[in-house]
């Protein structure tokens, strides 16, 4: 190569004059080819950006055999590369010298998959298949009671919203099994899929898929399975309350259904997945009809479309000063779910070329859970806008959960005083009781979930490192399931079953245990972001918006993305480079004691 052999001439003449050791020159050479190494890696990504993202986002808006074929394809030759530069930058293990961003970098690349592929061409191109295979059967998946007639089957829309909408027990879980049976026939292809990743890991000097996962925390993969474990043994208690209160109030819905072991069964939380217990809400708040929190009725009365519904969002935004969103996105976004074709309808944020063209693609209805997941979605955008003056390596979040809980809190800041602000919901000043229904509104969200975040990746931990095999995939699922989250099937589900794959991340292949983190990371950017804003009340009643102080020290962390390890940009927002759950504690503190009365003489737990 040219560069590297003029460049090395270059730095022999520097050293002469000043007399340093020679093999110290040849040093700072390899160090000087790492740099170079590093620059053309930044320069060929983003050179195959465009085509990667777009066959992406066209296989997902417009699912079909074609676009099947193209995303496949496009992976193919992006994974190809990937493992040729990884396997080149292995030269540079032995090398002294390097500058800490190059050497950042390197790691960063062999970090730039969560689908590391064998170099095998024949196992690569049956891996993307197989990965996009997988996408678009979820995305495409259906249950029908007669399968020669269209308009018997119903897909995951319209069952999750039998869950959400109604209380009966029988329709609920017929709803529940149709889904998950759709999973079924994603076992066979997840299974060579997981050997496949594995061996793609092994090559790129991995354990497996799991450890190369975990090796994406700035710290060692043993060291970051101990910090999930030391956030989760943090909130426990504070879940544990809330699954024993829940439990008891299904019961008395439910006379003599529940299994007498303490679990709450799977499909009578509202959600396909008892990751979300918000559709419970009517059902478990503490003071029924106290506080108008009806942000449903809301929208619909003010007759909020898509567009205005994230606009709305938009304004949020801009008002602590970030900049107002590209025009492009409204016209290049997905708003809504298309009447003649199929498209993956799980909301998500896109960054089609490094350089502003970003989109969101979501089917949005007019309803509370997809308005607060616009704010959500519109932290990713904004994470891309406020890095992308980075070079592409560092193009991402200081770890994954920084970007799932960017948009998350600024959720946090959608308080009564805020709602009210914005004409969407009642009294500015809720009373004590009114404050303890929105705090139980939100936990049934945040609380809810944290189980949930902690135990997919679990799964496929074990998955990947072999200690949970094939034939017992589904019953490692529900064990872990019960361990966790204290929930159970109501009815048998087999070997033949494949539940894991009912839930979009796992066929999707998107890591998990980063919504985890974020649900935790959350609550502390939140408790910063208030402080920054001057406000010393109640961390629950603090909302930053029209706080340009707050939203200055917030952008300051997005431009940082990944350029440096995620504790020293934590510790520029917090003083503490440490992930800490005693902000989630704080903030749901007055609920946490008013649960803890509740299930005084209660029975809690589960076995
Ligand atoms: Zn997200």
């Amino acid at each position: 190569m040219k560069p590297v052999r003029s460049a090395l001439a270059l730095a022999l003449i520097f050293c002469i004059s000043n007399g340093l050791a020679p093999d110290a020159s040849a040093q700072s050479a390899d160090a000087a080819a790492a740099d170079r190494f590093v620059a053309g890696i930044n320069q060929e990504i983003r050179d195959n950006y465009v085509e990667i993202s777009a066959a992406q986002w066209v296989s997902e808006t417009y699912i079909n055999g074609d676009t099947e074929v193209l995303v496949a394809k496009a992976n193919e030759r992006a994974l190809s590369r990937l493992s040729a530069n990884v396997e080149k930058s292995k030269q540079f293990r032995t090398v002294a010298g390097i500058a800490p961003a190059t050497q950042r970098s390197i790691d960063l690349l062999r970090l730039q998959t969560a689908m590391p592929a064998p170099k095998d061409p024949a196992k690569l191109a049956e891996l993307t298949q197989i990965a996009s295979r997988l996408n678009a059967a979820y995305g495409s998946g259906k249950s029908c009671t007669d399968e020669s007639k269209p308009e018997t089957c119903r897909n995951l829309d319209q069952l999750s919203k039998v869950l959400a909408e109604n209380r009966d027990w029988d329709a609920d879980l017929e709803a529940w099994t149709a889904w998950h049976n759709v999973a079924r026939d994603m076992r066979k292809d997840y299974a060579r899929f997981a050997e496949l990743v594995n061996e793609g890991a092994r090559e790129m000097d991995y354990a497996n898929a799991g450890d190369m996962w975990r090796a994406s925390y700035d710290m060692s993969a043993a060291d970051f399975r101990k910090e999930t474990d030391r956030l989760w043994s943090q909130v426990e208690p504070l879940y544990k309350d809330l699954q024993c209160y829940a439990r008891h109030k299904l019961e008395q819905q439910y006379p003599g259904k529940l299994a007498k072991d303490g679990t709450i069964p799977a499909h009578i939380t509202g959600n396909m997945w008892a990751q979300d217990w918000a559709a419970l809400y009517p059902l478990l708040q503490p003071y029924p009809g106290v506080s108008n929190l009806d942000v449903d009725a809301a929208l619909k009365e003010k007759n909020y479309t898509p567009e205005t519904m994230i606009r709305r969002a938009e304004d949020f935004y801009t008002s602590i000063g970030f900049p107002s969103l590209p025009k492009s996105f409204y016209e290049k976004s997905q708003l809504k779910r298309p009447a003649d074709r199929d498209v993956v309808c799980h909301a998500s944020a896109w960054d089609l070329n490094l350089e502003g063209d970003v989109r969101i693609k979501m089917c949005i209805n007019i309803n509370e859970e997809d308005f607060r997941t616009i704010y959500h979605e519109l932290g990713h955008i904004y994470y891309y806008l406020a890095y992308n003056k980075l070079p592409v390596l560092f193009q991402t979040g200081a770890h994954d959960g920084f970007h799932e809980a960017v948009g998350d809190t600024i959720q946090l800041n959608l308080t009564p005083g805020y709602l009210a602000e914005v004409g969407l919901a009642g009294a500015s000043k809720p009373s004590k009781e009114a404050m303890l229904n929105a705090q139980m509104k939100q936990a049934l969200e945040k609380v809810a979930f944290l189980p949930f975040g902690k135990l997919i990746d679990e799964w496929r931990w074990g998955v990947f490192d072999g200690s949970i095999k094939p034939d017992g995939y589904n019953a490692a699922w529900w064990a872990l399931k019960r361990k966790y989250q204290g929930v159970a099937p109501t009815v048998a589900r087999s070997e033949a079953d494949f539940d894991p794959g009912a839930k979009y991340h796992v066929p999707g292949n998107t890591p998990y245990m980063r919504y985890f983190l974020a649900h935790i990371l959350q609550f502390q950017f939140q408790r910063e972001l208030c402080k920054a804003a001057g406000y010393s009340g109640p961390l629950h009643e603090c909302s930053i918006y029209g706080n340009k102080a707050a939203g200055a020290k917030f952008w300051a962390m997005l431009e940082k993305g990944a350029s440096q390890p995620w504790q020293s940009t934590l510790k520029e927002l917090t003083g503490k480079g440490e992930m800490d759950a005693s902000a989630i504690l704080d903030y749901f503190a007055p609920l946490h004691s008013w649960l803890k009365q509740q299930n005084k003489g209660k029975r809690c737990g589960w076995n």
